[in-house]
């Protein structure tokens, strides 16, 4: 049966990573960001090819994300970057995961369970330097510091924060957070914690402020080939990973003035044919690309017409007359020298391309190619 799958191009991914390695050079260590299925990408696949390439450390959501990885295998340092609930800390100790911290009650339980079992835990503090959302407020970051010092059982790897807005023009607010960063650490130093991996970059950070490396730099979308905006700086060429292909389900020739999906929202002007696409909003292409999209088929672009539905969307291939039944088509990614990328959608939809690659990335069928993994 015709269906949609996605391709996952795992040369393209340790291209990524290596034009990380090449800004970061070898002083700071890269924590790849894998959360949410490695943005659509395929987490497994996707932490398997980056701990081939040597990356130090994995960064993940929740501990199920963790644990899922280390039943795969994959030996890597986990942070868990949204921290943990208390009835995970057993299974933060049993596959030796490294949580956040920024609750003095957690800091409390980890540091009784770590006693309990005789284990220490290994935390990196979180702190808000700004943003407004995760992470102890800077201001009260000195005391947070003075208790989890005076608790036993808690090993305090690192510290990091991050950048509300590292990928506008205007780098202001991300000095401002740096600089809040870097007195933290004085600070730190004071009472005699120090930490491992201080952390703060992010994929804009990386591409736009060397400043901000430090000891460990965090990439997400950079890996997977997008760019964290329109807006940066010094942008780096980098390789989209994921390609989103479905085939032609059905090709039909329609008289003009013939209305074509629900609503009747697009009539024809002329004799046209249109080809329908076994793919629909269910499968993360956006009802807001009704009469809006492109595909790519016979290397050529083809418009979406009429709406899209749960698991159809139609397109007008009238200019294009040789498509036949079952021709590949391309929602997202490359074919012949034609491009449709994440950025194009996002800017058609509203959004930005971290949420192209979440959305598709929800399709079951995914395809790994290149992998260097034995
Ligand atoms: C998701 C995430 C990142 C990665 O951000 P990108 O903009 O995708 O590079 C880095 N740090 C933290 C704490 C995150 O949650």
């Amino acid at each position: 049966m015709v269906g949609s799958t996605i391709e996952i191009d795992l040369e393209a991914l340790r291209y990524n990573f290596s034009q990380v390695r090449k800004l970061v050079g070898q002083t700071a260590a890269i924590l790849g960001v894998v959360k949410s299925d490695a943005y659509g990408h395929g987490m497994v696949s996707v932490a398997r090819e980056l701990e081939n390439q040597g990356v130090e450390y994995l960064g993940v959501s929740t501990s199920r994300e963790a644990m899922t990885l280390r039943q795969e295998g994959v030996s890597s340092p986990i942070l868990l970057l949204l921290g943990i609930e208390k009835d995970e800390i057993t299974d933060v100790i049993h596959h030796g995961l490294t949580p956040v911290l920024y609750r003095s009650d957690f800091a409390r339980e980890l540091s009784s369970a770590a006693l309990a079992a005789d284990t220490p835990i290994p935390v990196h503090l979180k702190i808000d330097t700004g943003m407004g959302r995760l992470g102890v407020p800077y201001r009260e970051a000195k005391d947070f510091f003075e208790l989890v010092q005076s608790l036993d059982g808690i090993r305090v790897e690192g510290l990091l924060s991050h950048f509300a807005s590292a990928d506008e023009h205007d780098k202001s607010f991300s000095s401002q957070q740096l600089e809040r960063f870097r007195q933290l650490l004085i600070q730190a130093e004071n009472i005699g914690l120090n930490f491992r991996y201080a952390h703060m970059a992010n994929s804009a950070g990386i591409i736009d402020l060397p400043d901000s490396y430090l000891q460990l730099v965090r990439p997400g979308i950079m890996l997977y080939g997008g760019l964290p905006s329109q807006e940066l700086h010094r942008p780096v060429p980098l390789k989209p990973v994921m390609t989103l292909k479905t085939r032609v389900l059905q090709l039909k020739e329609v008289p003009a003035d013939s209305p074509v999906g629900y609503g009747c929202t697009y009539l024809t002007s002329r004799p046209s044919r249109i080809a329908t696409l076994p793919i629909g909003y269910d499968d993360g292409y956006d009802r807001l690309l009704s009469n809006k999209g492109e595909v790519l088929v016979r290397n050529r672009r083809a418009p979406v017409v009429g709406r899209v539905s749960m698991c159809l969307t139609t397109v007008d291939v009238t200019d294009i007359p040789e498509v036949q039944p079952d021709d590949e088509v391309v929602l997202l990614g490359k074919q012949g020298d034609q491009e449709i990328t994440a950025d194009e959608i996002a800017a058609k939809t509203g959004t930005i391309n971290y949420e192209i690659f979440c959305n598709f990335g929800g399709l079951r069928k995914k395809h790994f190619l290149n992998s260097s993994v034995p």
